[in-house]
């Protein structure tokens, strides 16, 4: 979890904060994470849960409960040590230091991480034009596509790709000075010079992301949204890159275009190059990684059980990932291998069986009937409470009892982002189990729904 942490928030962040938060049990979806004094879960509780909680329930495949509990430092056993190995990532490799801005000197880049690389990349139709400009761009950086903008959901290897990019470029041309970073990052770096009241710090960033940088990496650009000051910077920085001929490679959750609050001018930009889309795999492409995943961790994985996961995870990769994990888990602890029984049993609750006939407008008619709301108001933008949380429900009950994915969900529920719908789902799935009023409201929509 917090390998994915590092790809979507601040090193920084997670060094100083998240390295510090101990994982005491999994039980099913409940996650309880320990810390060790009340100032960091104070922090934790209020700015990374939700991170935390995304990235678990990316790994669980399922809407992920994360308690936190505060133990003084005496009691956290040796274990929580050996959980967390010192695993950093090593500090920037081969730069002249001299040539770097004095205040760059502590700034570190993250670098690129070797399991993600176009050899363990799987191919189908799903990603194979990203695949291959993602190639091309490696072979010829700055010559082919500048920028290449890849977008695409969450879990259809965006970052894989980015990372997978930089190593073949580096590759090649062992001189090239690849950068990787997250748009957050970006922004906190940027950020923190702004707040500095050192005159030099401003000018020391935009020195670290200009000079010495062949290519630039930049995951998630879509955290500049809403950022007017970040976006400027941004796009200066973008200019100088790219007038220098240096490689620019950006990664999105969606298509320019569907940026919110977002310069125009730096929107365009974002199409001057090649735009490719990551769209959710097929069965083929999930049954090829799959098997692939299983090879590359020698692990037998039947072919009944390969089909089962394949028809029943369908929205995204990390997913597949996250089911294979848990087999594991599982097998390992009963020490029995993994056959189609034990993948019933433990993703059977995960991924249990859509019923026929139950469909998302069943369901938002069934939920405004019971609140007395029009089924506008549920795909509509009012934030009043008294919507806002049949809305919520609506989504919950529709992720529950139809197939639909995430995004899916998202598209009839008004055009809602997915982590709008994920959000929606964990708070209800939350509050069920805490809030005896609002348990008994659902029961009484899923009894009308004939559950
Ligand atoms: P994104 O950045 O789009 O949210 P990631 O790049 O983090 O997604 O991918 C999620 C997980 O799925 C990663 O562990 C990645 O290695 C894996 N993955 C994604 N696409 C593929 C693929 N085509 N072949 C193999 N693994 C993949
Ligand atoms: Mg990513």
């Amino acid at each position: 979890m917090l390998g994915a942490l590092r790809t979507t928030t601040s090193r920084a962040v997670v060094d100083s904060w998240l390295d510090k938060v101990a994982l005491v049990q999994v039980d099913g979806n409940a996650v309880t994470l320990q810390v060790g004094d009340a100032q960091l879960a104070d922090c934790v509780e209020h700015n990374y849960l939700e991170p935390i909680a995304s990235a678990l329930t990316t790994m669980l495949g399922a809407p992920a409960h994360v308690a936190l509990r505060e133990v003084p430092p005496t009691d956290m056993g040796p274990q929580t040590v050996a959980l967390f190995p010192a695993e950093r990532a090593p500090v920037r490799q081969g730069l002249p230091l001299e040539l770097l801005p004095s205040d760059a000197d502590t700034q570190e880049w993250q670098d690129l991480a070797p399991r993600f690389n176009f050899d363990n990349f799987v191919v189908g139709k799903a990603n194979e034009l990203a695949a291959a400009a993602a190639q091309a761009v490696s072979q010829a950086p700055g010559q082919v596509y500048n920028p290449l903008f890849l977008h695409g959901g969450v879990g259809l290897g965006k970052t894989h790709l980015l990372h997978a990019i930089g190593q073949a470029a580096r590759q090649r041309n062992p001189g090239l000075r690849v950068r990787y970073v997250a748009a957050e990052t970006f922004i906190d770096d940027t950020m923190s010079a702004w707040r500095s009241k050192d005159g030099h710090a401003r000018s020391d960033v935009r020195a670290l992301y200009r000079h010495n940088v062949d290519m630039l990496l930049v995951d998630d650009v879509q955290f500049l949204q809403g950022r007017t000051p970040m976006q400027e910077e941004f796009f200066h920085l973008f200019n100088a890159l790219h007038q220098s001929g240096k490689q620019i490679v950006l990664s999105c959750d969606r298509y320019p275009s569907e940026l919110q609050q977002f310069h125009d001018r730096l929107r365009s930009r974002f199409d001057w190059g090649l735009v490719a889309e990551l769209t959710p795999p097929d069965r083929d492409l999930r049954l090829a990684i799959l098997q692939r995943k299983a090879r590359d961790l020698a692990l037998p994985l039947p072919y009944d059980v390969a089909l089962y996961i394949a028809d029943h995870l369908r929205n995204n990769i990390r997913e597949l990932e996250g089911a294979l994990t848990k087999l594991t888990a599982h097998a390992r602890i009963g020490q029995r291998g993994i056959d189609l029984a034990l993948a019933r049993s433990v993703l059977g609750p995960l991924v249990e069986l859509p019923s026929r006939n139950l469909t998302a407008e069943v369901i938002q008619r069934v939920v405004a009937q019971q609140f007395g709301l029009k089924i506008t108001d549920l795909k509509g933008q009012k934030r009043h409470r008294s919507i806002v949380e049949p809305r919520m429900m609506a989504m919950y009950l529709t992720r529950k009892h139809t197939s639909m994915s995430y995004p899916e969900i998202g598209r009839v529920f008004g055009g809602r982002d997915h982590t709008t719908v994920i959000h929606a789902c964990q708070k209800i799935d939350w509050q069920i189990k805490t809030d005896a009023s609002l348990q008994s409201a659902v029961q009484s929509i899923e009894t009308a729904l004939g559950k």
